[in-house]
């Protein structure tokens, strides 16, 4: 029997291998996802000028207000030049539109009568100096900084960079992966299938996790378990990709030929097994040109327990994406301890007082992928360690 590695040392020996990914610019709407590699400082003070915050009327604040104010003027948003001088006035303003000078109050409509001659207040306006104005640079001034790289681009990421003017922006290339399922029994979802043979799904299942996750489209290939087959391909593939994600025949079966291929081809062997339940023969290897070549066990869900548990958090911080605290879930019920780290798919819940909590679904074996239907992902348990109800555990989602 050879040696198991602890979970922790195994996504140690996997993190030692990271290399920084290069980046690349791309246009900001194509940029949903990537991770950003480029600091963004503020365009220009923000707001850039004093921004009207209610549509009403703009006004020259006064400790006695006059019983009308005569229509001077119109300032809508987009316009400007708009003056006041005579405090006996108002210009009709709009949400957005520059603060006309000499005005230093806005009234709003609501506390607002229309007359023939102009606007009264009503019994119930409040009026205050500088009510109702976003001030010129009171968010942030410019140059200040808005954005640090290593953040994904999300929503908020995406107004900041647009508001900037940020058309093209640098983000960290995405990893060219390529998903390799191996296995003679193996057959494409559209082909028929003849019996004694099951159809893939795992690769498929991989590369959903991946993209998911922002690390784009990986490439899909299918290997048969024959040695001379598989030194042929992951040569080439080894050739076209930094990082190789392959399923199955890495565990002691006659046909588990890819640890010797990989070997062969200078893919030094980083560890072979990890002491997890499932997911046990996991390989990993760096090649001659600093590939990663991650080797999962065949059976769906242990490939995909580290799929989610090793390459996709090593590919991210290849991005140079800032690592978040794991989100922790209280388990529903309680597990029972076993020798090896466990993996344990659970399905969102909510206990009585309506907290999310993490209910554990169990599957047969690690090749019932049935039971992974309306669960969210596995938690981690401690190799020797149980756990009650209410314990909050580490969740990695699919
Ligand atoms: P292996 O790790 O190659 O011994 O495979 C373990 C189990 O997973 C076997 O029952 C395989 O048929 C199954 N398996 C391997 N690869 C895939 C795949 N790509 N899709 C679905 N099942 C697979
Ligand atoms: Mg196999």
């Amino acid at each position: 029997m050879r040696p198991l590695i602890s979970v922790d040392a195994a996504a140690a020996a996997i993190q030692a291998t990271t290399v920084a990914a290069a980046t690349e610019q791309v246009a900001l709407h194509d940029a949903v996802g990537r991770v950003l590699a480029q600091p963004v400082l503020a365009e220009g003070p923000q707001p850039p000028f004093d921004r009207v915050m209610m549509d009403g009327v703009a006004m020259q604040w006064q400790p006695v207000m006059p019983a009308l104010l005569r229509v001077a003027g119109m300032q809508m948003a987009g316009m400007q030049g708009g003056a006041l001088t005579d405090p006996d006035t108002c210009i009709e303003i709009a949400t957005g539109a520059v603060l006309p000078d000499g005005c230093d109050c806005i009234l709003p409509i609501e506390q607002l009568r229309r007359t023939p001659d102009g606007y009264a207040l009503k019994e119930t306006a409040t009026p205050a100096p500088g009510q109702f104005i976003h001030r010129r640079g009171s968010d942030c001034a410019a140059g200040s900084p808005v954005l640090a790289p290593g953040v994904r681009i999300g929503a908020p990421q995406m107004a900041l960079l647009a508001a900037n003017g940020v058309a093209h922006v640098t983000v960290a290339r995405r990893p060219a992966v390529a998903v390799v399922a191996t296995g003679d029994e193996l057959v494409d979802v559209g082909a028929t299938l003849p019996p004694g043979r099951i159809r893939r799904s795992n690769d498929l299942a991989l590369m959903a996790a991946l993209q998911t996750a922002g690390l784009g489209q990986a490439s899909l290939h299918h290997l048969a378990d024959e040695p001379t087959v598989l030194a042929a391909a992951l040569a080439a593939l080894l050739a076209s990709h930094d990082t190789l994600v392959l399923s199955g025949g890495v565990s002691m079966g006659q046909r588990d030929y890819l640890p010797d291929a990989l070997q062969a081809l200078g893919v030094r062997c980083q560890f072979h097994g990890i002491a997890q339940r499932p997911g046990k023969p996991m390989w990993f290897g760096v090649g001659p040109a600093g590939q990663r070549v991650f080797a999962l066990p065949g059976n769906p869900v242990s490939s995909l327990v580290c799929l989610v548990r090793y390459v996709r958090p090593a590919l991210l911080a290849g991005m140079g994406l800032a690592p978040e605290p794991p989100e922790q879930l209280p388990l529903a019920s309680a597990l029972p301890a076993f020798p090896l780290a466990q993996f344990i798919p659970v399905r969102l819940g909510r206990d009585a007082q309506g907290n999310a909590v993490a209910e554990p679904v169990g599957s047969r074996n690690s090749g019932d992928f049935t039971a992974l239907a309306g669960t969210a992902g596995v938690v981690e348990l401690a190799a020797g360690a149980g756990a009650d109800a209410g314990q909050r555990l580490p969740l990695h989602r699919w």
